[in-house]
């Protein structure tokens, strides 16, 4: 297990002892004050080799546990992470790309990304003994959690707006969590949340607040390392709601390169919906020397995974994709579904839309030539399109109905 050294505040820097607080720097307050868990990249980089990960025969996220500051010792059964990544030579060509990946995280145990950092987080709470949790979310972060809450076989208490997705309220009530269906928008489920865990001492997995969601989040950036044994691509794409997946999986990268397996970053960029871009936005605000917060705005998407206008984890988002050397890029609504209904037909892949939001930031990006012809890039697909069916079929017809002859298909094949 890599034993942190730190939870080292993102915004004042100042270091605290691993463990002794569970979410934020109490000087600059929950949303300035995410923590990063600092690790000794000094002696990891003496201990792991590029077939470390391999040696330890684990498919899952676990096969990082050298990276993480949770023991397998306390994982629960439900796996999550080492999902396949596709490689997509066709679609590669037709867009101009010498190289194009899809790392397909809709392949988690409850069909998002969203796994990876509850994984850790009940992990993390087994071992610091805590024996209830919570957690606010626009619906992913929510299934997952009542999800690794039945493996643990502990109460999960979960804050959605009324809004959430049937089929992410339907995967709470399957997994028995105790849910609360707030007649309000995500930003205030959110904010009432982290007061009823304080109140009964539930241990909070919502995003940003609890440093063990970026730490889980980071391996998937670990994976596409591996999985493309060490030839990373130049570009990769993931879609931004509150930040916390892209500082994961800029993390991931950026440690890589600190422990010496990697040479370098890939350019990690962020893609938002023109609706709900508060962090595109802050990103925008920090290039010009500006105040990254408050970052605070109405939030309106399709995509509702990432309709978030009050993003928790901004800091830390904007400091990492800049370290990176990428940034940040917006798609309309419009752009979102139609991206939603091209990725499937091409490769396969079935992406709610939020997920297919990064697809459509590629394209974005083919078009404006911030990545050039001839680049290579990895689009993360972090959610199941069956997780929202009727957001990813906008405006297409239904199949059409026909009486159980052979003529009928005739007709309909000489349509
Ligand atoms: C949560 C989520 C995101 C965005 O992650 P953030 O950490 O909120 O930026 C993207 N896609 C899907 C499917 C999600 O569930
Ligand atoms: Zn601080």
């Amino acid at each position: 297990m890599g034993e942190p050294v730190a939870f080292r505040c993102v915004s004042c820097g100042r270091e605290y002892e691993p463990w002794s607080l569970d979410y934020t720097c109490p000087r600059c307050g929950p949303r300035a004050g995410t923590l990063e868990v600092l690790y000794d990249y000094r002696i990891l980089g003496r201990r792991l080799t590029p077939t470390s990960f391999a040696e330890t025969r684990r498919s899952s996220l676990w096969r990082y546990e050298e990276l993480l500051p949770v023991g397998v010792e306390h994982a629960v059964p439900l796996r999550a992470g080492w999902t396949p990544v596709y490689s997509c030579p066709t679609l590669a060509r037709e867009l101009g790309l010498s190289g194009l990946w899809i790392k397909d995280d809709a392949l988690n145990p409850t069909a998002s990304y969203k796994d990876r950092a509850t994984a850790v987080a009940v992990a993390a709470a087994r071992k610091l003994g805590r024996g209830a949790m919570a957690a606010a979310s626009t619906g992913n972060a929510a299934t997952s959690l009542a999800g690794f809450c039945a493996s643990a076989g502990i109460p999960c208490h979960i804050f959605v707006p009324r809004t959430a997705p049937k089929p992410k309220v339907a995967q709470l009530i399957a997994f028995g969590a105790l849910v609360f269906a707030v007649d309000g928008t995500y930003d205030q489920a959110f904010d009432l949340c982290s007061q009823a865990s304080a109140h009964f001492g539930w241990y909070d997995r919502s995003a940003a607040v609890n440093p063990m969601n970026v730490e889980g989040k980071k391996t998937g950036a670990l994976e596409l390392w591996e999985q493309l044994e060490g030839e990373l691509p130049q570009y990769v794409l993931v879609p931004v709601g509150d930040g916390s997946v892209i500082s994961g999986i800029a993390k991931g990268f950026s440690e890589l390169v600190k422990v010496g397996l990697a040479e370098a970053s890939p350019k990690v960029y962020g893609v938002q919906a023109a609706g709900a871009a508060a962090i595109a936005h802050a990103f925008r605000r920090f290039r010009r020397g500006e105040a990254i917060l408050p970052a605070d705005e109405p939030a309106d998407t399709v995509a509702d995974s990432i309709k978030v206008g009050r993003p928790r984890d901004v800091v830390k988002a904007v400091r990492y994709v800049a370290e990176s050397g990428g940034g940040f890029v917006t798609v309309t609504d419009e752009e979102i579904v139609a991206a939603g209904q091209d990725l499937p037909r091409r490769v396969g892949v079935f992406a709610e839309p939020a997920a297919a939001a990064a697809y459509a930031g590629l394209l974005a990006l083919l078009r404006d030539g911030t990545i050039p012809e001839g680049a290579t890039a990895a689009v993360f697909i972090t959610g199941s399109g069956l997780k929202d069916p009727e957001g990813v079929l906008r405006g297409l017809p239904d199949p059409t109905v026909i009486p159980p002859e052979l003529s009928a298909v005739e007709r309909v094949l000489s349509q």
